[in-house]
């Protein structure tokens, strides 16, 4: 029996009190202290989730439940956060007890965190402290927690014990008597302060509080949404895991990750990665949570309660954009239906009116305005095509519907040969196309006459300017004037010509007979350098290059005739062309 027991200071591990209680009491051995406290001297001291609780509180005479006593002096808490209630509470009862069988698998704890993993730590701030102010220092749960390295109170790095607590597992002596030295990483530690604080704190929460425990599904249903938000999850739950786990190392750096041991870095290594997200029923060292929520951008004091939603196009209710419908504009869906464009790498809300009008849209959205964008109409839905319906049997015209609709001509005429207004598509296409042709033709008419007018202005003005000139000298002077009204106003033309200047049946400008002689020559001479052989192949096309006068020959065979019939004579494959 033994006659007092030191109350544990706040935060104190267990077996710091034990080795407080084994130095005041004066016993000489462990196996006596152990025996006083468990009444058995073969129990070995667990740091992190001691058993035998039961037992303990029995001797210790102190009346409290075993549960708080469990959670007050061990790392249950921080263990079993993220386990599922009846776990948590088996767990309990195994502690308990003397039930120590898996215990560590069971909450993950076999999943060693970091090398130093088993070894005392230390804060020397906090410790000074508590000499100055109770004349004994003792052994803080959360610095005992593997993947803590810092002192989140003194932003300082913790030192580690040089012995590993397999040693003093069977072993009792002062703090001050064991060896605390530097972690042989302090640089790396140093220079990570920050996260490595902010990691210590998310640690030191569920140390400290009773979390909502849930089930594994909620966690992964967690991570999942939250990855949809940031767009590394589709709407169906794929995720884009080779993603996420770069971005997992380049979050935390790889210094960190090497001093923590997570095995990231090998592909068998990195499936705890995908057991987090996907499900599985595999249990997790906690701390691959408290990473991974710290990853997502999460406050572990929300991720037991709040849940997290994938909401790309907002809470609702959506707006019908039927213009044809009294809900035009009127926020009345209830209901999205949520698919992923993976070329657009964004999720794709899909809504539908009670009118039956549906629209999709690619999100997610960004502001209110989004709300009433319309991606693609997927159909006009049954109110819309009865109004189209209605207004073709009224026999308005495509460009009256188009106004009445605002919907485009393609769509009423796609929707009005579903409909089975064939005819009426047909119908309207022809004489909407005749008119289109027709006021096409009127335009260019206009035209026609401006110019005509204009460019008789001109003509007139360049006789009257130059009385002296012939009319090829005329013609030289504004060949652009004088080419369209020969094309265009001819008649009128050649009313200006002054007589004498007109040639020959109505050959103005060229004499036609000396042109054909000449030309005649020409090809006589082209001809000449071409083999016999060779001239039933060639065409007039290739005289015409011969002779340097790209289209001329075609333009003006039927005048030229001597060179017509020479041609015709010698080159008998050209005759088709001619
Ligand atoms: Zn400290
Ligand atoms: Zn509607």
């Amino acid at each position: 029996m033994i006659s007092f027991f030191p109350t544990a200071y706040k935060d104190e591990i267990l077996y710091s009190i034990i080795n407080r209680y084994h130095i005041r009491s004066a016993n000489i051995s462990y196996t006596d202290t152990i025996k006083d406290l468990y009444n058995s001297k073969y129990i070995k001291s667990i740091l992190d989730l001691p058993s035998n609780n039961l037992i303990l509180l029995k001797s210790i005479k102190l009346n409290v439940p075993v549960e708080k006593f469990i959670e007050e002096t061990s790392l249950f808490r921080y263990y079993t956060a993220f386990l599922n209630i009846q776990r948590k509470e088996d767990i309990i009862k195994k502690l308990s007890y003397s039930d120590v069988r898996e215990i560590h698998s069971l909450v993950g704890a076999a999943q060693k965190i970091s090398k130093y993993d088993g070894y005392l730590k230390l804060c020397p701030q906090c410790y000074s402290e508590e000499i100055d102010e109770f004349g004994e220092g003792y052994l803080h749960k959360l610095h005992q927690i593997p993947s803590v390295f810092v002192c989140s109170k003194h932003r300082c790095i913790l030192k580690r014990s040089k012995k590993p607590f397999s040693f003093y597992s069977n072993y009792f002596t002062s703090i001050d008597q064991m060896d605390f030295i530097d972690f042989k990483e302090v640089k790396i530690i140093q220079d990570n302060i920050e996260i490595l604080i902010l990691l210590a704190n998310d640690c030191n929460y569920i140390l400290d509080n009773d979390v909502e425990n849930k089930d594994i599904e909620w966690f992964s249903e967690q991570y999942k949404n939250r990855l949809k938000q940031l767009n590394l999850c589709t709407p169906k739950g794929i995720v884009s895991i080779n993603e996420v786990k770069s971005m997992f190392i380049e979050f935390y750096g790889q210094d960190i990750l090497n001093l923590f041991d997570l095995d990231i870095f090998n592909e068998e290594g990195s499936n705890w990665l995908k057991y987090i997200i996907r499900n599985k029923r595999y249990i997790l060292n906690p701390i691959k949570h408290i990473m991974f929520i710290r990853f997502l951008g999460l406050d572990i004091r929300d991720i037991f309660t709040k849940k997290i939603e994938y909401k790309p196009f907002g809470y609702g209710q959506w707006p019908c954009m039927n213009k044809v419908c009294n809900n035009y504009r009127k926020r009345v869906i209830d209901t999205i239906e949520i698919s992923y464009n993976s070329k657009k790498k964004s999720p794709v809300g899909r809504f539908r009116c009670d009118c039956g009008y549906t629209y999709s849209r690619v999100g997610p959205d960004k502001s209110e305005e989004d709300l009433y964008i319309v991606g693609k109409v997927i159909k006009m839905g049954s109110l819309w095509e009865e109004k189209l319906e209605s207004l073709i049997l009224k026999g308005y015209s495509l460009n009256y519907i188009e106004s009445v609709l605002e919907t485009s001509q393609k769509t009423i005429k796609k929707y009005a040969i579903k409909l089975g207004y064939i005819d009426y598509v047909k119908k309207r296409c022809k004489l909407d196309e005749v008119a289109r042709v027709e006021e096409k033709k009127a335009k260019k008419e206009l035209n026609k006459k401006l110019k005509i007018e204009e460019y008789r202005l001109i003509w007139l003005k360049l006789i009257e300017e130059n009385p002296n000139m012939n009319i090829t000298q005329l013609r030289e002077s504004n060949i652009t004037v004088q080419d369209y009204l020969y094309r265009n106003d001819r008649e009128w033309l050649y009313n200006t010509y002054p007589q004498k200047t007109v040639g020959k049946k109505g050959n103005y400008l060229v004499d036609w007979e000396k042109r054909d002689a000449e030309i005649l020559e020409e090809v006589k001479i082209a001809i000449k350098d071409i083999n016999l052989d060779n001239r039933s192949s060639i065409t007039l096309t290739g005289i015409e290059k011969l002779i340097c006068r790209r289209g001329y020959l075609i333009n003006n065979i039927e005048r030229l005739k001597k060179t017509k019939k020479y041609i015709k004579n010698i080159i008998s494959k050209a005759e088709d062309e001619i």
